[in-house]
């Protein structure tokens, strides 16, 4: 087994009894069951001694939160479990999380080998923030493996992905990537806010860092923002030691938020997969749609990798509309089970164009290099009853479509009658 994975007291447990007792094992003040949010600043000793100890890492204990607090921890535990990681270091957001991890490994001078299609954000980080500390940059063509192998082949420090990617669904072959990066010593990253825990463990992969967003799946009720990195001690010694220093801690409170929300993501991820295959399946059949992106569809591109690599398709349906951004105003005010809302991985089903969601940061013709067309939607699933949400999205595809029919045929009267007139 790599030195980077620990086996910890509940790894021989299932992922389901992981997300509710991993990293709980601790004994809280009056005994209470539930993690305590321990909200205090700094941490205060008689014996100064043993206060230096603390501070200098020889005892275990608690100085300041920036640096570390006892909710987080749990939340940072946890997440070892979930990922089979020998440490992990919480954010305060997905992003601070990500461009945590990028400044830690990479320093001028270095390059780092991406994909186009990765989060809107992180995209950003890569096109505008790491060249102006001369880090060289090569976005490849998410689909097109040989040329990211290419790109690795010809040096690079980091090797950054993204898969299932937001919003068109794409799936990289981590474990072939990886074996091209291990080929020149490149750090691998992995972001697996998509896929889950649950559906993917990269570090079981040979990734060596992985990053998440705890604002979606892993808190799963859109109440909350987090991010969390786990890898090997060696490297989170950095990743948090860069956060202790750049401040991009989490609070606690949010920490007990996405512990509380984790405990149920087995179950949610469940109801979420069920429905989110049962609307692909759906999309596939309408008319008004000209294509669509699961990677539970057995067309899917990525179908075979994604069955080789996680235990599940996710959540996280997408579609391009026929008749593109004009479709798209009228297909989704007619949902009744949907926020409208550039969120995902809520208990809330969740419907979105790309240009107000993922890729909001970026330009039209920004958004068109990258392959996002303006009549894709992504619908992050919900848990409520898989019926209630195909029916919701037939009554609105009907709707729309009756309309049309209505409004071509009166288009087509008008014609008649200036026939008539002339
Ligand atoms: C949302 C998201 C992020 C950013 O996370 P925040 O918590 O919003 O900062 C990063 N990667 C992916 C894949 C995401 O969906």
């Amino acid at each position: 087994m790599d030195d980077k994975i620990k086996p910890h007291q509940s790894q021989t447990a299932g992922l389901g009894t992981r997300v509710v007792w991993g990293g709980e094992q601790v004994q809280h003040p009056y005994n209470a069951t539930q993690t305590p949010i321990v909200v205090s600043a700094a941490y205060g000793y008689h014996d100064i001694d043993e206060w230096y100890d603390v501070a200098l890492g020889k005892e275990p204990g608690f100085i300041y939160s920036r640096m570390s607090n006892p909710t987080v921890s749990v939340l940072e535990d946890k997440l070892c479990e979930l990922e089979s990681a020998e440490s992990a270091v919480a954010f305060s957001t997905g992003m601070a999380a990500i461009s945590g991890v990028l400044h830690t490994f990479l320093s001028y001078g270095q390059r780092v080998v991406s994909t186009r299609d990765s989060y809107g954000g992180t995209n950003k980080i890569f096109e505008e923030f790491l060249p102006r500390m001369g880090v060289e940059v090569a976005l490849c063509d998410t689909l097109d493996t040989e040329s990211i192998e290419h790109e690795i082949a010809k040096g690079c420090n980091v090797l950054y992905l993204e898969t299932p990617t937001n919003p068109t669904l794409k799936v990289l072959d981590i474990r072939r990537l990886v074996a091209a990066a291990k080929r020149v010593g490149a750090l691998v990253i992995a972001d697996n806010t998509f896929a889950t825990p649950l559906n993917q463990n990269p570090l079981a992969l040979g990734v060596d860092v992985v990053v998440h967003s705890a604002t979606k799946f892993l808190s799963g009720h859109g109440d909350v923002l987090g991010g969390v990195v786990c890898g090997s001690e060696h490297l989170m010694s950095q990743v948090r030691h860069y956060r202790e220093i750049n401040g991009a801690s989490l609070d606690p409170f949010s920490a007990y938020l996405i512990i509380r929300g984790i405990k149920t993501l087995a179950l949610r991820l469940r109801q979420q997969q069920v429905s989110a295959q049962a609307l692909a399946e759906y999309l596939c059949t309408e008319p008004l749609v000209e294509s669509v992106n699961y990677p539970g569809l057995p067309q899917h591109r990525g179908h075979t990798i994604a069955r080789s690599q996680m235990r599940g398709f996710g959540a996280i349906v997408s579609f391009v509309l026929v008749g593109g951004m004009d479709t798209v105003t009228r297909l989704l005010p007619l949902l009744k089970y949907a926020h409208r809302a550039g969120n995902l991985g809520a208990v809330e089903t969740i419907y979105g164009p790309a240009r107000t969601t993922s890729h909001v940061e970026n330009t039209l013709e920004e958004r068109e290099a990258l392959g996002i067309s303006e009549g894709l939607v992504r619908v992050s699933v919900g848990i409520e009853d898989t019926a209630d949400l195909l029916a919701d999205l037939k009554q609105a595809f009907e709707l729309v479509r009756s309309k049309q029919n209505h409004s071509s045929l009166h288009a087509g009267n008008t014609e008649r009658f200036t026939e008539v007139g002339t």
